[in-house]
């Protein structure tokens, strides 16, 4: 009726989901019950979208006026065992939440939450422990702002003592990021996504952008249109491959074979840019002589790519104008990720295919906030801007910068995986998990589910009663995204403002607030939330800025941006050394950020990954995403239109393979790995090449993870997502 989409506040701010990071606007208004609601989304002219939104973007907003969204803190009811089984209990509707935790005051909950993690910490120095020996690690998140990640990370390493600190950085592109490091001495994208509009090639490996970042996958398909040529390397079919000049389904976890091939083409055909390589370049000898006996034909028998097509996208790579790489998970997410990305480098280093519009490295990260999360320092061997525990200069400003009684502990933290596996020995006990659901996306779930119900203290903040919650001790209750001020950086190193639309429901707070809130109960003197900002329910602008000027104190790419340029231009490119600088979008143009400048190529050789097919579990499951949900669901899932769009996880899976297991379109299969087992019904598609199957991660139901093992990357510590062999029986 009217007055029903009445708008009567009209928010600027990000999209919550991708790294594209696309600029919206909420619309706000009062629903027929008078109550503040958003009403629809709408997309602004935004450095990285220009107008455009996707799906989630545009329809996955009202997660945040979902029902089930925590109105208030809980605690564990006496009596009642943690039980990982409780979890499908609760899905299921078998238990409710009730039946499991109780009600609380903040007070309560506070006390409780920082009591337990303060009472270990104290046990711990008093028996003489110290770094990883610390039986404390926190989780921080992605999704949120860079603020959050600041204090988080600052919380564990000055409340907890430890640098156990991490985030699903982890889990997707760990690898790439030690990999640049070590290459080129810096981890973040030398050219933004929407430099494809100036390339002659794209190389587009391990990567589904229509899917994942589909208003980048956009700007792909602009620039196809417009006439550039599109290498896509992938096993599978995606919405961008029938576009492409070349689609190399090469067999999975193959990656380092058909890469080297690539570079000894490079090599063998005289196709090196020897002065770029001369003057920037080192290890090029050793790379050289690496890939000596990688010929294309040898490489072909690995990876399953013809010898001419080795070639040909070798010498199309080498010799266009511009040549763009861009890569995914599909890339980052194996036993040898980190070797995957080595080969990638190398190739732009070789060809000199980097430090000019439309040429360049780009991993194109997953979540809204994990490139400024990482640059906050939410992992364990790097402090803010990936300055690293081990350098005793480094710890010295940053216990200046933080005023810290005692020295910040020098040994870098134990990882993602490393401390779900510290956790079921029993030497992590209490873990603080702020805006994570590692109940669904670590691997080996049922693995990783025992070893959180096994802690003695599990202190979730979120905004609903994620997989992970459910396993809490304490339950915090926080804000969404549309319900704080933040600051986000996107794939393209921009970094921009996300502004409140809404008060977090009923007793939820700021997240910020919370953070601080623990510190404060673990003895730390933090004064960033004060009397005048409020108590911590309704966003505070000041007290964010406060957060994020002592951050840009120890982050020089945003020297140039301090909180009230920030807020003034909405968004402003990173690095920017001064207040009129308008930021690189174009890095390495002549240097590198290392100690002589140059780049290191590092040599890999092909080793086959830890998970191999046999005669008993003869498929290769991959797993990923849909457009329609994001990660592990915890907030498309209780988005209405997406998942009523997308309600079901569905395994793609080869007509032949379809007609070997005896399963028709539709009917329900049970998938078993070594890890676990999971039910699910079937996608019959040419999507999968024979031999493969796909399923994607967000649905509880037939939790992906349940699948996966834990075997991880020696360089990143990443797991191998990607690849797990697999079986497929009918549900009769
Ligand atoms: Fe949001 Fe990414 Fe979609 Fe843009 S492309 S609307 S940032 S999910």
């Amino acid at each position: 009726g009217a007055g029903l989409l009445e708008v009567t506040k009209q928010v600027d701010s990000v999209c919550p989901y991708c790294g594209v990071g696309c600029q919206l606007t909420w619309n706000v208004g009062p629903n027929a019950q008078g109550e503040e609601r958003i009403h629809f989304v709408t997309g602004r002219d935004g450095p990285a979208n220009h107008g455009r939104l996707c799906v989630k973007g545009r329809y996955g907003f009202d997660y945040i006026h979902n029902p089930r969204r925590l109105t208030t803190p809980l605690i564990r009811r006496e009596g009642v065992a943690k039980d990982p089984a409780d979890i499908e209990r609760l899905k299921q509707g078998q238990l409710k939440p009730t039946d499991i935790f109780r009600t609380a005051t903040w007070d309560e909950a506070m006390e409780l939450a920082a009591g337990g993690l303060a009472r270990l910490r104290d046990e711990a120095l008093a028996a003489g422990l110290r770094g990883n020996d610390i039986p404390l690690a926190g989780f921080g998140s992605a999704k949120g702002s860079n603020e959050e990640a600041y204090l988080f990370q600052k919380l564990v390493r000055q409340g907890f003592r430890t640098n156990n600190v991490d985030h699903c950085t982890r889990l997707c592109h760990a690898s790439s990021v030690a990999a640049l490091l070590e290459g080129i001495g810096s981890g973040a994208v030398s050219n933004p996504v929407e430099d494809v509009a100036h390339a002659d090639l794209i190389f587009l490996i391990g990567a589904n952008p229509a899917v994942n970042h589909p208003v980048a996958a956009s700007w792909i398909k602009n620039a196809v249109d417009r006439g550039a040529r599109l290498v896509i390397c992938d096993p599978r079919h995606t919405a961008l491959t029938r576009r492409a000049t070349w689609h190399l389904q090469f067999r999975p976890d193959t990656d380092v074979a058909l890469l080297n091939g690539l570079l000894h083409v490079i090599v063998a055909e005289g196709l090196v840019d020897e002065a770029f390589v001369a003057a920037r370049v080192n290890g090029y000898e050793a790379l050289k002589a690496s890939v000596a006996e990688a010929t294309p034909e040898r490489m072909s028998e690995i990876c399953g790519i013809d010898a001419q097509t080795i070639r040909d996208v070798a010498r199309a790579y080498a010799t266009s104008k511009g040549s763009m790489i861009l890569w995914g998970m599909g890339v980052s997410q194996h036993v040898h990720g980190t070797d995957n990305a080595r080969g990638l480098i190398a190739l732009a280093m070789l060809t000199g295919q980097i430090g000019r519009v439309g040429t360049g490295l780009h991993p194109l990260r997953g979540q809204n906030n994990v490139q400024g999360a990482s640059d906050a320092g939410l992992i364990p061997m790097m402090l803010p801007n990936y300055q690293r525990v081990i350098n005793p200069t480094v710890r010295q400003a940053f216990e200046r910068l933080w005023a810290t009684p005692e020295p910040l502990d020098a040994t870098p933290g134990l990882t993602v995986v490393e401390i779900m596996h510290a956790a079921s020995e029993g030497r992590i006990r209490g873990i603080y998990v702020e805006g994570e659901n590692p109940a669904m996306s670590d691997p080996d779930l049922s693995h990783a589910r025992r070893a959180l119900a096994g802690l003695e203290h599990l202190v979730v903040q979120d905004i609903f009663l994620t997989e992970t919650a459910m396993l809490a001790d304490v339950v915090l209750p926080a804000s969404a995204h549309a319900e704080k001020w933040g600051s986000y950086t996107n794939t393209d190193r921009l970094i921009q403002i996300g502004r409140p639309a809404l008060d977090p429901p009923e007793l939820a707070m700021q997240d910020l607030w919370i953070i601080e809130r623990v510190g404060r109960r673990l003895g730390l003197a933090w004064n960033y939330w004060r009397d005048e900002d409020g108590g911590g329910k309704r966003a505070s602008q000041a007290a964010v800025a406060r957060v994020y000027e002592e951050m840009r104190v120890s982050m020089p790419p945003l020297a140039g941006v301090p909180w009230s340029r920030l807020v003034k231009a909405d968004a402003v490119m990173t690095p920017a050394a001064s207040e009129d600088d308008p930021g690189a979008a174009v890095v390495f143009i002549d240097r590198f950020p290392t100690a002589d400048g140059r780049a290191t190529v590092v040599p890999t050789v092909f080793r086959p990954g830890a998970e191999q097919i046999d005669a008993e579990y003869p498929f290769v499951l991959t797993t990923g995403r849909v457009l329609e949900h994001w990660h592990t669901g915890a907030m498309t899932r209780h988005a209405s239109m997406l998942d009523a769009i997308a309600p079901e996880a569905l395994v793609s899976l080869h007509p032949a393979d379809a007609l070997t297991v005896g399963v028709r379109d539709g009917q329900a299969v049970l998938m078993s790995t070594r890890h676990g087992a999971v039910q699910a019904r079937v996608r019959v598609s040419t999507e999968v090449q024979p031999g493969q199957v796909f399923l994607p991660f967000a649905f509880w139901e037939a939790a992906a993870n349940k699948l996966t093992g834990d075997a991880l990357d020696d360089v990143a510590k990443i797991p191998g997502f990607k690849v797990t062999a697999a079986k497929l029986s009918v549900i009769a």
